[in-house]
């Protein structure tokens, strides 16, 4: 990653309607919707409105209220998936080992089938 937020990136596009996306849900600071590369029958993608970060690594104290808030969102729509009693996996990928495509902070809901190892 470079060292300064790209507001090209695709995510920051998705979030200015200059691309594109299946929005599943929105509100004041969150936007998720369907991958476009799914990699499993449920794979959706969660990303901040505001908060111009590559990834979790740039997280700070100022940022623990909305990243908590975040996760429960994320642990709802896995719920409002159907994901909830098969079970799913939340991801945040953070540069280039593991292989993290898109500079905008984001958190992987995946599920929907084993999903088996990690890697
Ligand atoms: P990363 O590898 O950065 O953690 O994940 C980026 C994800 O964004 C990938 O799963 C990829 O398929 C998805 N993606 C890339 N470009 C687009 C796009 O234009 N629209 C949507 N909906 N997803 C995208």
């Amino acid at each position: 990653m470079t060292n300064e937020y790209d507001p090209q990136n695709v995510f920051a596009k998705i979030l200015r309607d200059e691309l594109p996306s299946t929005r599943i849900y929105e509100d004041d600071e969150f936007v998720a919707f369907h991958d476009i590369e799914p990699i499993a029958p449920v794979h959706v993608l969660l990303i901040p409105r505001f908060a111009m970060l590559r990834g979790p690594a740039e997280v700070s104290g100022a940022d623990v209220d909305w990243i908590g808030r975040m996760m429960v969102i994320a642990t709802r729509l896995a719920a409002g998936l159907g994901l909830e009693e098969s079970g799913y996996r939340l991801v945040l990928n953070n540069g280039s080992d593991a292989g993290q495509a898109v500079p905008h902070l984001h958190v992987h809901i995946i599920g929907g089938a084993p999903l088996g190892p990690m890697a």
